[in-house]
């Protein structure tokens, strides 16, 4: 804890005029507080402006302005897929749609009609009968022949 000031103490503290830290006499308190110092260099009475470190630790973050950007911390890998699902899905012709079946076998860029999932895109054929598949709600893995 730092001593109890009171008026007519020095204090050393930034001096708006000089704009430097210089030695000032305390002229006004609130309570514990310092309101009013006068600079012992230039004799000019300023509003006391506590030291940087002391104000950083008390003074709560500041709300993030709106409209400022949101940085994503992290991309979300479900709407990565859905935006992607999107942009592909212009191309995709659903008459070509195979319906899904685990024996079937498919190659990469085939469209497949899964009964929950929708029509999705095969992006990966993967070793021991896997395909990546692509669909609105994600990419999900499946079985094929
Ligand atoms: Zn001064």
């Amino acid at each position: 804890m730092r001593p109890v000031k009171s008026a007519g103490d020095f204090v050393e503290t930034n001096c708006t005029k000089c704009k430097a830290l210089t030695n000032h006499t305390i002229v006004a308190m609130i309570a514990e507080l310092i309101v009013k110092v006068e600079c012992n260099v230039c004799h000019s009475v300023h509003k006391y402006h506590p030291p940087k470190e002391a104000k950083a630790v008390k003074a709560p973050k500041a709300a993030r302005p709106a409209g400022e950007p949101v940085r994503r911390v992290k991309k979300d890998p479900v709407l990565e897929a859905a935006a992607e699902w999107d942009e592909l899905q212009a191309s995709f012709d659903p008459e070509r749609a195979i319906p899904y079946n685990m024996t079937a076998t498919y190659r990469v860029r085939n469209l497949v009609l899964h009964p929950t999932f929708g029509i999705g895109l095969v992006q990966k054929v993967l070793p021991q009968n896997k395909i990546e598949v692509l669909f609105k709600d994600g990419r999900k893995l499946l079985r094929c022949g």
